[in-house]
Formats: C-alpha cells, sequence, structure tokens
C-alpha cells in the first residue's frame, strides 16, 4: 500500500526514525509512507488540557465551534464564520504539551511537503517544497487545476516571518532544554549526531527496558505521544491517555522502542542527509533544507468542503489519490466535542471531510502501521 502521512514536525521525526532504523527494529511498515506533508508548528495542546481552557475557563461549549484558529497572538473560536471566543494566547500557555517545550522544528524540516499559514496571505497556505516527489505533486496539481500557485517572493510578508518564528521557536525551546539540563533532565534527541554515531545509538537501545524510557523521556516530560513506541513494542506497549504505558503482565524489555523514540536520540542530520541527497539544487538555511517556496490555494475544483488556510494540503492529497500515487492519506478527524481521531482517508470524500487544522495532538503511527501491515 502507498500512504501519504500528514503530520506536525516531530511526528515527521519519529517516523523518518522508523525508515532510517528499520532493519535494526526489524520493521518496515514505515516504509509504506510514499509522501509526507509535515505542518508548521510552534506548539501544540492535550485535548483534555484544550477542552479545561475552553470549557471550564471560558464557558464555551466545544461542540458549539466550529472552526479554530490562531492569529496575531490570540485563540480564535469561530462558529458559522462568526468569532465566538477571542483567547489571547498567553492565557493559553500554561496548557501546552511539556514535550513540545523542547522541540527545535518549526517547519516540519523532514516532510516532503511542509505546509503552514505563516508567510502567505490570508486563504492561501504556504508550501516548502522540499523533496522531488514532492515538487512533482505540486506541479501537477497546478496543471491539473487543484491548485493555484505563486511564487513566494510574489506575496507579502513572505518568508521573512517563516525564519522569524522559527527561531524564535529555536531560541526559546533551546533555553528550556538548557534549564530542564541544570535541573537534571537531558533533552537527549537535541544532540548533533552524525552517521559514525548510528551503531552507537543502536548499541545504547540494548537491553532498555519500559522504565529506561519512563525515566529518560515520558517522566522527562520529552515526550510527543507520537506513538513510535507503542507500535513497534506490538502488544506490550498501550497509549492511556497521550502517555504510552506497558500493558498489565507484559515483559518490560522493549529495546527497539527505546530505539524507535524520537525523543531518546534524533539523528536528524543523518535522516535529512539521507532524504535530500540525490534531490539536486537543494538550498539550506534556517527553513532546512528545501527546493522552493510558494503560496498555494485550492480551486473551486478541489470542491473542498473544509479546510484550514488555502486548503493545500487537502487539495495536494486529493490530486495524488486521483492520480493513483497514493492509496490513502493518514489525516486527523474529530469527533462533535473535537477530540482527535487517527483516520486513513482512502475515497476523496473522506479526504474532504478531514480538513481543517486540530490543535491538539493526534498519536497516529499505530494505526499507520496496522494500515501498512494490512
Ligand atoms: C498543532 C498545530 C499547530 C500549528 N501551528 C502553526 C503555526 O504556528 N503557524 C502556522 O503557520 N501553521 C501552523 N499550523 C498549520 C496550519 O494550522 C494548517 O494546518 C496548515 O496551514 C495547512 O492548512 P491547509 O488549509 O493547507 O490544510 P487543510 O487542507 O485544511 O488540511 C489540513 C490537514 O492536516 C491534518 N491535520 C489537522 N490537524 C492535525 C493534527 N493535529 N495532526 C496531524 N494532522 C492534522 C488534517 O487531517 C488535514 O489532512 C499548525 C497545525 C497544527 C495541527
Amino acid at each position: 500500500m502507498k500512504l501519504a502521512y500528514v503530520g506536525l514536525p516531530c511526528q515527521l521525526q519519529a517516523l523518518r526514525k522508523l525508515q532510517l532504523f528499520s532493519s535494526e527494529i526489524g520493521q518496515s511498515w514505515a516504509d509504506s509512507v510514499a509522501l509526507s506533508i509535515g505542518l508548521f508548528c510552534r506548539e501544540n495542546w492535550a485535548y483534555t488540557c484544550l477542552r479545561a481552557l475552553v470549557e471550564d475557563d471560558y464557558g464555551v461549549k466545544l461542540s458549539e465551534v466550529d472552526k479554530f484558529d490562531i492569529k496575531k497572538g490570540k485563540m480564535l473560536l469561530y462558529r458559522n464564520g462568526e468569532v465566538l471566543q477571542e483567547i489571547p494566547l498567553p492565557e493559553t500557555k500554561p496548557y501546552v504539551r511539556v514535550g513540545c517545550e523542547v522541540c527545535l522544528d518549526f517547519s516540519a524540516e523532514l516532510a516532503d511537503l511542509s505546509v503552514g499559514a505563516v508567510g502567505s496571505p490570508p486563504k492561501y497556505s504556504t508550501v516548502i517544497v522540499r523533496t522531488r516527489r514532492g515538487m512533482e505533486l505540486l506541479r501537477r496539481a497546478e496543471r491539473e487545476g487543484y491548485v493555484e500557485v505563486k511564487h513566494i517572493s510574489e506575496v507579502k510578508p513572505g518568508t521573512k516571518l517563516v525564519l522569524k518564528l522559527t527561531k524564535e521557536k529555536r531560541d526559546e525551546n533551546l533555553a528550556e532544554a538548557e534549564r530542564r539540563g541544570r535541573a537534571g533532565y537531558s533533552a537527549r534527541h537535541i544532540a548533533t549526531m552524525g552517521e559514525e554515531n548510528l551503531e552507537k545509538l543502536v548499541a545504547e537501545a540494548k537491553g532498555k527496558s519500559f522504565a529506561d524510557l519512563e525515566r529518560d523521556v515520558i517522566d522527562a516530560g520529552m515526550c510527543v505521544s507520537c506513538g513510535a513506541c507503542v507500535a513497534v513494542a506490538d502488544d506490550r506497549l498501550e497509549m492511556v491517555e497521550e502517555r504510552p504505558r506497558l500493558k498489565e503482565g507484559a515483559s518490560g524489555d522493549v529495546e527497539e522502542a527505546y530505539l524507535a523514540c524520537p525523543r531518546t536520540s534524533l539523528p536528524a542530520m543523518v535522516m535529512a542527509e539521507r532524504l535530500f541527497s540525490g534531490e539536486g539544487e537543494v538550498k539550506s538555511d534556517s527553513l532546512g533544507k528545501y527546493l522552493d517556496v510558494f503560496a498555494v490555494r485550492a480551486t473551486e475544483k478541489a470542491r473542498l468542503t473544509r479546510w484550514q488556510d488555502g486548503g493545500a494540503v487537502t487539495a495536494l492529497l486529493l490530486c495524488a489519490l486521483k492520480a493513483g500515487e497514493i492509496d490513502g492519506a493518514m489525516v486527523a478527524k474529530r469527533d462533535e466535542n473535537w477530540r482527535p481521531i487517527a483516520t486513513l482517508a482512502r475515497s476523496e470524500e473522506e479526504l474532504r471531510e478531514s480538513g481543517g487544522t486540530l490543535y491538539c495532538y493526534v498519536t497516529n503511527l499505530p494505526l499507520l502501521k496496522e494500515v501498512a501491515s494490512r
């Protein structure tokens, strides 16, 4: 099965790490991802925290909200196109996942295509094309009339705002990682690692137990709830309230889970080198490695029913599905109370239903494994 995968920067890191160590882990299901789309991300909120913020602090029922957005320092809740509630962003900060506060990637540097709002005018999405695979899809979608594309230099504010947010996230979160380091919690994923360290990482994972994963990642507030550990440990681990847990009576020896976790170590340089080798003229700056940047919006042909910014993600996925480049896409949908649900969209209708942003984390790697292993 050829799948597309939509995820946050940390989820893309987990996916690439699973691909990098597939032979050591003895599982190659992550290779079924033929196209990855990363979403820009400053931070996100655990579902229970978002619900407490909106319903308890502001008295708004989540079932009454039909869109969330973040603009100009505010979280905005919409109903029928009108703003129902504004929440100043600083008031949401205590509810941000602690694992986000040590993440250094704003623009999903390991994706084929990275998509966000900043950089482009309203009703457009900014699309960073990182690989040839991504460029081919964007050009196909433009040719076939699914999207309208402008070079980022033709629009305002352009990449300078993306660069500013990238730098802000990096600086703030490096300072937080150092602060945690002084308190005795090491942010192990931040260490820079070359090819020569890969064997060391595999050796380090040998004999590790769930207690090690708990100490180094989960209790240290580093876990991103991607579910990579649960997926590779088969029936030994489970996610409970976004937290990996050892199943009752299961063996605590989970060295493949320790190796798969993007927060026990992150050989990001090696993953980037492998991803971008053979991609031709790759630019490299604070946005990571990429071929070019565009402002993109879906056209009438995409017939979108629900989307966040320019609808670029959904329109590109529709085009890839129609062209037979993918059999389905791992995306996120929600129930009527905004509880996020990882889902495989296999039809145009399912893709259209999955448009829009959920500002909560969606654990999706265990589902990716299940789908890819069918
Ligand atoms: C937690 C979070 C934080 C973000 N922070 C920023 C930011 O700081 N700055 C910025 O410019 N952009 C940010 N974005 C991205 C932005 O909100 C839009 O998702 C992006 O611009 C794509 O818009 P679109 O209209 O092209 O996508 P659409 O066509 O609406 O498609 C969006 C796709 O993303 C999937 N999706 C939605 N939520 C999630 C999720 N939680 N996990 C995995 N997949 C999901 C949907 O299923 C759908 O496939 C953030 C997104 C998320 C989820």
